[in-house]
């Protein structure tokens, strides 16, 4: 007998990610794709971990999250933004920005209500509005800057519009909101009393004295914004899997209801760890150790992507760059990340993968340089042994 699936999942495949790693490890490739560090995470939050689950707080979590993450989460918040967060009843604790961004939608969202994101757009953000039975309309953001024209955001809102979907730091092209595209952002929110969903994941990532300003702390913004991270980005832990949603009392408590019955609660052990981890980062160096090793491995990758003839778009934040292959005439992106994967042995991300229509996609690769020099190293030598190669392939 052949199953009918629902329609909402039909058309979904294996994201790129799934799929670019898997044929990395076919073809013994440098993975420079998916977005994960291949460094350890910091052994003060490891060994925190291996603490909690020889104490045998090995049960179910609260629902909302362990209180002492809460709590880390909250004193993070009024460090670095001044703003006096209640662990109760502000913060929830999630299984990745994953599902918080899913909680988020479902949350806000019904059947034939629109949703306006950023285009390129993280691949779960439209799978999760599908899923919600709502419509995505992409703002796109224009290379090599990234910026986008007030006018095409303004004319993306209509009467069914109920949500904002922002990402800054963003992925995969770097950019960091600047505060007046984010004020017309709040504006244009607070005008037709939209929520804004706000994915902050590499705020801690950032370049140049790039400024991280969450669109929850302008004025009148509080109130109708969920802000989304993700400890695994920041502690170099993404399998762990722990992110978190911080929010006004009545958003929030939308969000818990949609928690409660997608994970119920999240892992108890890697919590604490990440509460302690939390903590002893505020006492610690390990933030701005993070950003000078961020900022040499950024620095490495785009010499080695222009010396190999890829001009690479200035980063302000994340671990991701965008390099550009049109000197070498591949048609599309997925051609060229193929050619590089199978001939060259070097993985990057097809980024028409994050566009609506992948045919309207710019010549551009995402590269991730959440790796260590000598892996980014190591792909610098497969390109500049095959630079004739790249150059009579694309022919
Ligand atoms: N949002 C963005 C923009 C991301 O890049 C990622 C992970 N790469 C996520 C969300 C997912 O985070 P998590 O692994 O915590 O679910
Ligand atoms: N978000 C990561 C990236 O952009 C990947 C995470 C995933 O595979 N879901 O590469």
């Amino acid at each position: 007998m052949t199953w009918q699936t629902a329609r909402r999942v039909r058309d979904f495949k294996p994201t790129i990610f799934a799929e670019m790693s898997d044929l990395s490890a076919k073809h013994g490739a440098v993975n420079l794709g998916q977005g994960f560090p291949d460094f350890p995470g910091p052994a003060f939050v490891k060994d925190a971990a291996k603490r909690a689950i020889d104490r045998d707080l090995n049960q179910y979590a609260h629902p909302h999250g362990v209180p002492e993450l809460r709590q880390a989460i909250a004193a993070d918040w009024t460090d670095r933004f001044g703003l006096a967060i209640d662990a109760d009843r502000h913060v929830t604790v999630t299984s990745g920005a994953t599902e918080a961004i899913f909680d988020s939608i479902l949350a806000m969202i019904d059947p034939g209500d629109e949703v306006i994101a950023f285009e390129p757009v993280y691949d779960s953000y439209p799978a999760s509005v599908q899923m919600a039975g709502a419509t995505l309309r992409a703002v796109r953001l224009q290379p090599p800057d990234w910026t986008f024209a007030i006018e095409s955001l303004k004319a993306a809102v209509n009467a069914r519009t109920r949500v904002v979907l922002l990402n800054t730091p963003h992925n995969p092209t770097g950019k960091v909101f600047t505060p007046s595209e984010l004020q017309a952002i709040a504006d244009l929110a607070i005008e037709h009393d939209l929520v804004v969903v706000t994915d902050e994941v590499y705020d801690r990532i950032l370049y140049e004295g790039a400024l991280h300003v969450p669109i929850a702390t302008l004025p009148g913004m509080w109130e109708r914004t969920l802000t989304i991270n993700s400890t695994g980005k920041t502690f170099s832990l993404t399998g762990w899997k722990i992110g978190y949603a911080v929010g006004p009392d009545h958003l929030v408590t939308a969000l818990r209801s949609v928690h409660q019955f997608i994970t119920f609660a999240t892992s108890t052990p890697f919590q604490i760890a990440m509460a302690e981890g939390m903590a002893e980062a505020r006492r610690n160096s390990y933030y701005g150790t993070l950003l000078a090793e961020y900022t040499e491995r950024r620095d490495v990758l785009t010499a080695i992507l222009e010396r190999a003839g890829f001009p690479v778009a200035p980063v302000r934040g994340s671990y991701f760059l965008m390099a550009s292959f049109e000197n070498f005439g591949f048609a599309t992106d997925v051609d060229f990340c193929r050619f590089l994967i199978t001939e060259i042995g070097v993985t990057p991300i097809p980024p028409s993968a994050l566009y609506l229509d992948p045919a309207s996609a710019p010549k551009l690769a995402r590269f991730c340089f959440a790796k260590k020099v000598s892996t980014l190293i190591e792909a610098g030598n497969r390109l500049d042994r095959s630079g004739v190669a790249v150059a009579n392939a694309a022919g």
